[in-house]
C-alpha cells in the first residue's frame, strides 16, 4: 500500500470479495517504507536505539504506520460505497505480553469484530500491533502484520487467510539466484516453517508457527495483480500452505532449497569430555539472549573434544567475547575460533521422511562441485550444511538441479 492509488486498488479488491458474499476482515501493514521512515526519525534523535529504555516509545511510534494505512483503507472503502470500520489493536483488543518491539499475542477478543461483520461491514484491523496488560501499545517485530493477520484469522475461525505480498508465492528457491526456480502450488506447513526459518523471507516465521498451531490455511499471493481479476482465479493463485499431506506432496521428495547468509560458525577446541560442558558453553550464550542454530560435538580423543555451533552474524562478536572472557577460563578449553564467512544451505521436503539416500545425494552434488562441507545437521524433513559463503550460489543452483526442482509444475 504505497500510495493513495494503491490503497484505492486494495479497496476495490476487498470490495470485489465482499460483494461476492464473503465476510472480510483486512489487516493492513504500514504504507511501504513507512516503518523504516518512522524508526529512522527516532534514530536521528537517539543513535543507540538498541537500549531497552526506548522500546516502549518505539512501539508507540512504529504502530502509527498501521493506524494510518488502516484508516485510509476504511476511507477508500467507504468512498466506494462499502460500509467499513477500522480498529487499532487496543480497540479490538489484541492483547500481547509487554515485550516491546517483539511482543507476542496472547488473546484476541472477537466480539466487536463479529458484531460488525454480522452488520455486513468490512472490518479493518491494524497489523503489527497490540496492547499489553497495562494498556501500552506494543508491536510484534518487523514483518509482524503477517502474524497479526494469521492470529485474527485463527480467532475468527476464518476459512482462509490470504497474505497479499510483493511476491506471487513461495518458490522452490530464491528466483534471484536460480532464475528457473518455480512457484509451488502447495507447500506443507512444516516445510514452510523450515523454509521461513532459513531465510526464505516470504512470511514472518511467527505467522507460520501460529498458522500451524491453530490450523489456519494460509495462502501467499501477489498484491500486484489487477484488482479486477476473476475472483475464482485469484482464490487459486499463489501458494497454499496446507496441512494435508496429500499424495502429490508425498511425491515431491525435496520441495525447496533454502539458504541463510547470516550464519557465523564458532568452535571451542579441546574441551574436556565430561558432563555439563555443553550446558556451560551454551548456557552462557543463551543467558545473553543469543540464539544458537546448529550444534555439533564430535566424539572425544584422549578425553578432549571440539564443540562447534552457529549464531547469527550480528551476534558473532558478542558470542566470541562471552566465550573468551567467561567460559574458556572456567572450562580449561584450548581456544575459541570462528568464521563469519560462512552460510547455510538446506534441502527441505516432507518426502525425505520416507526416502533414503537424499542426504547422500546432496553431499554427492556438493562434492562434484568441489564444495567443502564444514558442518551438517538434519531433521526429519531437512538436511543443512554450513559451507564457505563464496560457494553459496553455486551450491543452491546445483542442488536445485539435482533434485529436479527446475521441472516443478507451477
Ligand atoms: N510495518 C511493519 C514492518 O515494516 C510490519 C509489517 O510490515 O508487517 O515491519
Ligand atoms: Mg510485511
Amino acid at each position: 500500500m504505497g500510495s493513495p492509488e494503491r490503497i484505492s486498488n486494495v479497496a476495490k479488491r476487498v470490495a470485489k470479495w465482499h460483494r461476492a458474499g464473503h465476510q472480510m476482515v483486512v489487516v493492513p501493514s504500514a504504507m511501504s517504507g513507512e516503518t523504516n521512515r518512522l524508526l529512522g526519525l527516532a534514530k536521528e534523535l537517539a543513535p543507540n536505539l538498541i537500549s531497552d529504555a526506548y522500546h516502549r516509545e518505539l512501539d508507540m511510534l512504529a504502530s502509527t504506520g498501521e493506524q494510518a494505512s488502516s484508516a485510509l483503507l476504511a476511507i477508500a472503502l467507504q468512498a466506494q460505497g462499502i460500509d467499513a470500520i477500522s480498529y487499532a489493536g487496543w480497540q479490538v483488543p489484541i492483547k500481547t505480553n509487554s515485550a516491546f518491539t517483539k511482543a507476542r499475542i496472547e488473546s484476541i477478543d472477537d466480539k466487536r469484530v463479529m458484531a460488525d461483520l454480522n452488520q455486513g461491514r468490512v472490518v479493518i484491523i491494524t497489523g503489527f500491533q497490540g496492547v499489553d496488560e497495562m494498556g501500552n501499545i506494543t508491536t510484534l517485530g518487523r514483518g509482524g502484520s503477517d502474524t497479526s493477520a494469521v492470529a485474527v484469522a485463527a480467532a475468527l475461525k476464518a476459512k482462509e487467510c490470504l497474505i497479499y505480498t510483493d511476491v506471487d508465492g513461495v518458490y522452490t528457491t530464491d528466483p534471484r539466484i536460480v532464475p528457473l526456480a518455480k512457484r509451488l502450488m502447495t507447500v506443507s506447513f512444516e516445510e514452510m516453517l523450515e523454509m521461513a526459518s532459513m531465510g526464505s523471507k516470504v512470511l514472518q516465521i511467527r505467522s507460520v508457527e501460529f498458522a500451524g498451531k491453530y490450523k489456519v490455511p494460509l495462502r501467499v499471493l501477489s498484491s500486484f495483480t489487477d484488482w479486477d481479476i476473476d475472483l475464482e482465479e485469484e482464490a487459486r493463485s499463489g501458494t497454499l500452505i496446507s496441512f494435508e499431506e496429500d499424495e502429490k506432496m508425498e511425491q515431491a521428495i525435496v520441495s525447496g532449497i533454502a539458504f541463510n547468509r547470516d550464519e557465523a560458525k564458532i568452535s571451542v577446541l579441546g574441551v574436556p569430555d565430561k558432563p555439563g560442558i555443553a550446558y556451560q558453553i551454551l548456557g552462557a550464550v543463551a543467558q545473553a539472549n543469543i540464539e544458537v542454530d546448529m550444534i555439533i560435538q564430535n566424539i572425544s580423543k584422549d578425553g578432549k573434544t571440539d564443540f562447534s555451533f552457529t549464531v547469527h552474524r550480528n551476534d558473532y562478536a558478542k558470542t566470541l567475547d562471552i566465550l573468551k572472557s567467561k567460559v574458556l577460563p572456567e572450562l580449561g578449553a584450548t581456544e575459541v575460533v570462528g568464521d563469519t564467512q560462512t552460510c547455510k544451505v538446506s534441502i527441505v521436503g516432507i518426502g525425505m521422511r520416507s526416502h533414503v539416500g537424499i542426504a547422500s545425494k546432496m553431499f554427492q552434488t556438493l562434492s562434484q562441485e568441489g564444495i567443502n562441507i564444514q558442518m551438517i545437521s538434519t531433521s526429519e524433513i531437512k538436511t543443512s550444511v554450513v559451507i564457505d559463503e563464496k560457494y553459496m550460489e553455486l551450491a543452491v543452483r546445483a542442488l536445485h538441479k539435482t533434485f529436479d526442482l527446475d521441472q516443478v509444475q507451477a
